[in-house]
């Protein structure tokens, strides 16, 4: 599904966006790849009949007016329920709005609902969900990746333009990846993370999944900037750029499945044949940052779940006597095995007697940081693999947890460094999609996505 397509039948009348939501919720209902937690019916209806108003006046406000648009269910959509595929927030309604939900519906972007996710965003397969997995429409016997699974799946089945997802450490990336889609996680700082639900505060950011890249340009354009109810904002500029291009290809990945070894030299010779410039570059502690993520994520997860208390909201047990009795029941009843195996994990490395583990790699994640600035000195951006494997089949890894971490081994060194990075498919080898991303210096999201553009369409022509 592409929007400037979309725009055009709305344009000369061949479709409505009323119509177009028939459409599409008639789709969902047949091909159940439960990408889907909540559909938000009633308000797409009214969102669409105010689209069409505009649309026939020749009003439109943005150019996602009249768009469908899935959301996380881990973002706060007024009046809606947001369950983040958890038991323990199973009937929550939101009260308020995300600010990028807020910015999309001031679009006239259409809400389709709220997708289909690992639970709090801790996984890499979206069969952590209370709900169930979600369906890989490119191939129904692979994951679609996670933890936003639902996103990369609706945007892939046409259930949606554009999707929301979050990326804390590869979860908008690698499931872009896995779906054949475009996912990206720009610089932290740059998009609102108000009524985004908390995973790991210092790593979190919105991304977002779309089948084109000006889709997914138009949707940054309309979330990003300074927001009252986030400090940690700022408004990006474009940088210039006056220099030719150079970009980095990664020589020490250790790992790296042979079929996407060859996918990614192929797509190297495509690159330096169109006359870009490109460098061998290394990536110092590439191999450690999946653990320092692992430690810094969990360490601020489980003191970020500890709202969950069974009191103020979410699940609540009646038969609970002493408060001790109500987190634990609570708690015990509503959270699954990889969000308590996090806390569990979480609160170990947080506990007096092991703080090294936390102190290190807040070390280690500087290190990361200033050699990634080094990098950036000699190269404006860097292409290489969103995954390590090929996807992996449905139920290969949920019983070996160590395995399902690794599945960020390439992508959470961006976070740990603030780094902006989108996956570009890079092809379907019999029927398992790869993905590269291209990543940029932080704060360069613009050109970033200017680029991932260019190299698509250099790649598209061979
Ligand atoms: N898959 C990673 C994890 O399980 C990343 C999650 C994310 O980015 N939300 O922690």
């Amino acid at each position: 599904m592409n929007s400037r397509i979309i725009n055009e039948k709305y344009r000369n009348g061949e479709l409505t966006p009323p119509q177009m939501l028939d459409n599409i919720y008639k789709d969902i209902e047949k091909n159940d790849l439960n990408d889907f937690i909540t559909l938000t019916k009633n308000i797409a209806y009214e969102e669409a009949e105010r689209s069409l108003k505009r649309i026939k006046n020749n009003k439109t406000i943005s150019p996602i007016d009249g768009i469908p648009i899935s959301i996380k269910d881990n973002f706060a959509v007024k009046n809606t329920r947001m369950t983040c595929a958890s038991h323990i927030l199973e009937d929550f309604i939101s009260p308020y709005n995300a600010t990028v939900v807020k910015k999309i519906r001031e679009a006239g972007g259409i809400i389709v609902g709220k997708t289909n996710m690992d639970e709090f965003a801790m996984g890499s397969s979206t069969e952590n969900s209370c709900f169930g997995s979600s369906i890989n429409p490119v191939n129904k016997d692979i994951v679609p990746g996670g933890s936003s699974g639902g996103s990369a799946v609706s945007v892939k089945a046409g259930h949606a333009a554009i999707s929301l997802g979050s990326d804390t450490g590869g979860s908008v990336r690698q499931p872009a990846a896995f779906c054949s889609v475009f996912g990206f996680k720009p610089t932290y700082g740059v998009v609102s993370r108000y009524g985004l639900t908390a995973f790991s505060s210092s790593l979190d950011t919105v991304g977002i999944i779309g089948s084109n890249i000006e889709d997914v340009t138009n949707m940054f354009n309309t979330i990003k900037g300074i927001d009252e109810y986030d400090s940690t904002l700022r408004n990006i500029e474009e940088i210039d750029k006056n220099r030719k291009v150079i970009i980095g290809f990664v020589n020490n990945i250790d790992g790296l499945d042979e079929a996407i070894l060859n996918v990614y030299r192929e797509k190297r010779r495509i690159i330096e044949k169109s006359g870009i410039k490109t460098r061998d570059i290394n990536i110092e502690h590439l191999p450690e940052s999946i653990a320092v993520y692992q430690i810094i994520s969990m360490c601020e997860s489980s003191s970020n779940l500890a709202r969950y208390d069974g009191i103020k909201y979410g699940l609540q047990i009646k038969e609970a006597e002493t408060m001790k009795d109500i987190y634990s029941k609570v708690r015990g009843i509503g959270f699954g095995k990889e969000v308590k195996r996090r806390i569990m994990t979480g609160t170990y490395f947080l506990s007096y007697k092991n703080a090294m583990y936390y102190e290190i790699s807040k070390k280690m994640r500087k290190q990361i940081y200033e050699n990634m600035k080094k990098v950036f000195k000699e190269v404006d951006y860097i292409l290489m693999p969103s995954t390590l494997n090929l996807p992996f089949k449905r139920g290969e890894r949920m019983n070996d947890p160590l395995k399902m971490h690794l599945s960020d081994s390439l992508t959470a060194f961006c976070n740990l460094a603030d780094l902006p990075a989108i996956n570009i498919p890079a092809g379907i080898y019999n029927e398992l999609p790869v993905g590269i991303q291209l990543i940029g210096n932080s704060f360069d999201d613009i050109n970033l996505l200017k680029e991932a553009e260019n190299i698509e369409k250099i790649w598209s022509q061979e």
